[in-house]
């Protein structure tokens, strides 16, 4: 009885033994004891502080959210603001996003003005702990024909770019919390090369379409970095951001694309506005052809979609835009040769 008392109140304590055989079952079951509670050579001190709890980290966009989860691991809390389907260009801040960011231990935005209007708000309650990422990074942004001078914030739609961010994603997560600083940075190491095996996928899988063939029209200029990254070009209804309504001279551009260029591969976006994607589909109907594909370009899809993770969201655009550019055209290849 007082054996059993003894060992509830600390597990680490030896037992009292009688003879070899007990002695025996004795030292097995200290040691699966010890073992179970954590307990090693030293004995617990109860006056240790309990554990730190794990940093919250917020992530604005769906994409960021993905990725900080995949470097955080179990050390951090990572918490996403922006759902899925929502357009960062004209995401309206919600009540509880300014709670949100002031609690938070360190903040991760894109940057280069993705976050317009929550930019301002992550500015005003979280100006110690927020991080941009694409310029703490020291990415060199592309800039917009449309907009001149503004920077173009789609860097994650070049994964080997992007290896950049991962990177100071890491180092931000180390700065927060240093304890775990090592695992941070091994993460982010060992996701990039997830990333770097993917550009080398896509790379590969466009190699056997001609340059002059590889030419899309989407509902917004997301591509760019895609297009500069693979050899394509890409032709969108609006700029940069979507928060701009197109001009008649630029859905003529695009019917122009279409009848006098022969451009067949239009794909309409999960996250832009109907009004954007109408047009896609109208300039595709009028000329009798059928809409590419949907593509993931400013928000991921929902888990166990296609589009459910950064990576997948890559792998899904690029075989739609594969399939787009090739169906119908081995004619032309075989006449090109
Ligand atoms: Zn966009």
């Amino acid at each position: 009885m007082t054996l059993i008392n003894q060992n509830k109140r600390n597990p680490c304590l030896p037992r009292r033994s009688t003879g070899p055989l007990r002695r025996g079952l004795t030292a097995l079951g200290l040691a699966l004891t010890a073992a179970l509670a954590g307990c090693g050579d030293a004995p617990a001190d109860p006056t240790a502080a309990t554990p730190r709890p794990r940093p919250t980290v917020v992530a604005t966009t769906t994409v960021l959210h993905d990725v900080t989860r995949q470097v955080a691991g179990q050390d951090a809390k990572v918490v996403g603001l922006m759902r899925v389907g929502e357009d960062p260009h004209v995401y309206e801040v919600r009540p509880q996003d300014a709670k949100t960011l002031a609690g938070a231990d360190l903040v991760l935005a894109n940057g280069l003005h993705l976050e317009a209007t929550l930019g301002r708000v992550i500015d005003q309650v979280a100006p110690h702990t927020h991080v941009e990422l694409a310029e703490t990074a020291g990415i060199e942004p592309l800039g917009s024909d449309t907009y001149a001078g503004a920077p173009d914030p789609h860097i994650w739609m070049d994964p080997l770019l992007f290896t950049r961010v991962v990177t100071q994603i890491g180092e931000s997560l180390a700065s927060a919390d240093p304890v775990h600083a090592q695992a941070y940075r091994d993460r982010a190491t060992e996701y990039n090369a997830r990333l770097t095996t993917l550009h080398d996928e896509i790379t590969a899988a466009f190699a056997a379409i001609p340059a002059g063939q590889r030419v899309i029209i989407t509902s917004h200029d997301a591509f760019n970095y895609y297009a500069k990254a693979y050899g394509l070009t890409v032709h969108g209804v609006v700029g940069i951001s979507t928060d701009a309504q197109p001009t008649g001279q630029q859905v003529e551009a695009l019917r122009s694309l279409v009848r006098d260029q022969g451009v067949r591969a239009l794909f309409v976006e999960t996250s832009t506005s109907p009004t954007l994607n109408n047009i896609v589909e109208k300039v595709a109907a009028e000329a009798g052809i059928a809409i590419g594909g949907t593509l993931y370009s400013d928000s991921l899809g929902d888990r166990g979609t296609p589009g459910g993770t950064y990576l997948k969201m890559l792998r899904h655009n690029t075989a739609v835009i594969v399939a787009a550019l090739t169906a119908g055209e081995s004619g032309v290849v075989e006449r090109a040769e």
